[in-house]
């Protein structure tokens, strides 16, 4: 048994409308499990799944962003609160220590769990870093927290780390040694990786990319495609025991009228025997004490 925690930046769950592409787009998987799109109207709870809207904005004014989100997500703290403003990119500096100490990651640890972040990060990554290009984001300082290893292009070339792109795109276009993968593929691997550890997470920015237009016209239904095919390959390659958990941080690309972060509730979609744990989880803050609780 095993805890698939796949986090997608920018992915709000809004009603069926024209001005949704969650609405009209290629999503086959997501609509085999919802008998319809992964909108508002398909909000509902089975047995071995669940989708519900989970609220953001935690209270707080503004449009919510993504490094008080993360810290919310991977923290379990009302981080927008906590630091008296939404706070877009990295995490505010003054939450460090406490995502350090209290993630997802570490905790699960030191109840006795073992954890994998299957994203691989490159020497181009640490690279920027150092160089004060970035920042460290909110799951790499979560990871170097609980002592997690993060995983490089070593892992990819073996099959046991997937790019945030899914196929490996950029890193393909940036040179890199890595051959393009179809998302079914990727699935698979995120699949695999749920057979050695207790926890796998993925963290994917695809959606507030597209949504934001950074990714030129015509991507978003592309990218949805994308994540979708991931969804089929991982629940095709996955154990029946395992649960599946999607969420994200704050909407976007669900409001085509907009290239900004909406304040639309974020779907939390849970596919397997733990969803019945998660149904009262009403915001993005409480995500990660309800794993933690079922694991
Ligand atoms: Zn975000």
């Amino acid at each position: 048994m095993a805890f698939l925690f796949v986090f997608l930046d920018g992915l709000g769950l809004a009603p069926s409308t024209v001005e949704n592409p969650l609405a009209a787009a290629t999503m086959v998987t997501f609509r085999d499990l919802l008998h319809g799109p992964l909108t508002l109207n398909h909000v509902q709870e089975r047995a071995d799944l669940l989708l519900r809207p989970i609220d953001a904005a935690l209270g707080v004014d503004g449009l919510p962003q993504s490094g008080t989100g993360h810290v919310a997500l991977l923290a379990g703290v009302n981080a927008p609160a906590l630091h008296g403003r939404h706070q877009p990119n990295f995490p505010p500096v003054a939450l460090r220590p406490l995502l350090a100490e209290r993630s997802i990651f570490r905790l699960a640890i030191q109840s006795g769990h073992t954890v994998a972040f299957a994203n691989a990060f490159s020497a181009g990554y640490w690279q920027a870093l150092a160089a004060r290009r970035i920042r460290r984001s909110a799951s790499v300082i979560a990871a170097e927290g609980a002592g997690v290893r993060l995983r490089d292009n070593d892992d990819l070339r073996e099959n046991r780390a997937l790019t945030w792109d899914i196929t490996r795109q950029a890193a393909h276009e940036r040179g890199e040694d890595a051959a393009m993968i179809t998302p079914e593929i990727a699935g698979s691997h995120l699949a695999n990786l749920a057979r050695e550890y207790a926890l796998v997470f993925f963290e994917c920015f695809l959606p507030d990319l597209a949504g934001h237009g950074r990714m030129g016209a015509g991507a978003v239904p592309e990218v949805l495609t994308r994540i979708d095919r991931l969804l089929g390959g991982l629940l095709t390659a996955r154990h029946p025991t395992d649960t599946i958990l999607i969420t994200s941080d704050h909407g976007n690309i669900e409001d085509d009228r907009t290239q900004s972060h909406t304040r639309n509730p974020v779907p939390l979609l849970v596919i397997g025997p733990q969803a019945g744990h998660f149904a009262t989880v009403t915001r993005i803050d409480a995500v990660a004490p309800a794993i933690l609780a079922a694991l």
